[in-house]
């Protein structure tokens, strides 16, 4: 056990970053990046860009990457350390000063807790095991939740990237929220009833647990799967989606990148099990689940597909579906004081969730990016734990809107279904 300063972001005085926790990248920004299509260049070197402010974009690069995006003619400087008291640190593990997050284990205790508390309105199951082996747990909340009823379904998912953890306490509350207001919130109650609400909270538990393993942050994004030929490690999970995989040069070939697409669609175990189960939800030729957030951090944003093509409309995403996305997206964000746009008005990304819940199965399924609006570096992934009660609860009415257009989406638009 150690008492420590925990380092956050780790840089040279003489700019020169390296990587922490096994990573072969480091954190660093790029100046003077003012169009979509700079910071999709850059990204198609397979940095992962961690947050856009003004004209500078954050980046997670290898060294490769680095030279990479400077051939270009851009400037790449290492971003300052930032350190952060975290208190007492100990293995497998949050620092104490961020005891309030939830470990793996933490967090299946609390799930097993509201399905006693709550009978009948929460059941929790396995929807398949990640690379290591863990449990990759789906909770179903609505009235009768044993049974499948005839009731529009909206799908929760979060965890995706390892070190974005204030996702799996945005679930959490959102699964506190359902079930211990039940009783008394007649708008919940209203919800619950007529809804099929799916949580998965925990995406990448693999990745979660590597990250928080020594008892500080590693920075870690993708899961913990091994790579044939390079020590290298892991798939970043929301580039292996299987729709328009490895496409559009949003995401890399390269398995040191954090963008690493795998060497297939799917090809993780983690992305197999949700593409299983959300095709296990087409019950009667007929995909139950309409709408659905991905929870990620951070840059406040509401995002829409699709994320590989600059294109607003395509042959399979037409004006009014784009509407729909459109609407229902500054609806939330009206709700919750977060940008909305377009994921590809970022940068193009491919082989991502959104673009798999529309390209394949036409369910309306947004990206948040939480809190905060910009960090710098690593040290935006790791809010103080004392965030975690405003900034999962800063959503509930964003969450509550789609989950009231779930039935009929495109009564946003003042059309009926
Ligand atoms: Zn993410």
């Amino acid at each position: 056990m150690l008492v420590a300063l925990a380092v956050v972001g780790v840089s040279s005085p003489v700019g020169a970053a390296r990587g922490v926790g096994g990573r072969e990248s480091a954190e660093y920004h790029v100046s003077g990046v003012t169009t979509a299509q700079q910071r999709s260049a850059v990204a198609a070197t397979g940095a992962a860009v961690t947050g856009v402010e003004d004209s500078r974009l954050l980046i997670s690069a290898t060294a490769r990457e680095v030279a990479e995006i400077r051939a270009m003619g851009l400037t790449v400087a290492a971003e300052a350390a930032v350190v952060r008291d975290l208190g007492v640190l100990a293995a497998n593990d949050f620092p104490s000063a961020d005891s309030r997050y939830h470990t793996f284990a933490e967090m299946n205790a609390e799930i097993n807790q509201a399905v006693v508390d709550h009978p009948g309105i929460i059941t929790r199951r396995v929807i398949g095991k990640t690379y290591q082996n863990r449990d990759i747990v789906a909770v179903k909340i609505s009235d009768n939740a044993a049974s499948d009823e005839a009731e529009p379904e909206v799908l929760f998912t979060a965890h995706q990237h390892a070190r974005e953890h204030l996702t799996v306490e945005m679930a959490l509350y959102l699964i506190k929220t359902m079930t211990d207001g039940y009783a008394t919130d007649s708008r919940v109650r209203g919800l619950v009833d007529t809804r099929e609400i799916w949580v998965v909270p925990d995406v990448n538990p693999d990745g979660g647990e590597y990250d928080i393993a020594t008892g500080a942050y590693r920075g870690w994004r993708k899961n913990r799967q091994p790579n044939a030929g390079t020590s290298a490690v892991g798939t970043d999970l929301n580039r292996n989606w299987n729709h328009k995989w490895g496409c559009c040069g949003g995401s890399s070939g390269s398995p040191s990148s954090e963008t690493y697409r795998g060497p297939r669609a799917a090809s993780s175990p983690e992305v197999t099990a949700l593409q299983d189960f959300i095709s296990s939800r087409v019950v009667g030729g007929r995909q139950q689940i309409t709408t659905g957030v991905d929870f990620h951090t951070y840059s406040e944003l509401v995002l829409w597909p699709y994320g590989y093509t600059y294109s607003n409309t395509t042959a399979d995403l037409n004006s009014t579906d784009q509407r729909v996305f459109a609407t229902l997206g500054r609806g939330m964000a009206a709700r919750n004081g977060y940008t909305a746009q377009q994921s590809s008005d970022l940068y193009i990304t491919d082989g991502s969730i959104d673009d798999y819940l529309w390209g394949v199965h036409k369910i309306y399924g947004y990206t948040f990016e939480m809190y905060p609006a910009s960090g710098g570096g690593l040290s935006g992934f790791y809010p103080p734990d004392e965030v975690i009660a405003s900034e999962t609860a800063r959503n509930k009415d964003a969450l509550f809107y789609l989950l009231d257009h779930a039935d009929c989406p495109k009564r946003s638009i003042g059309q009926t279904c």
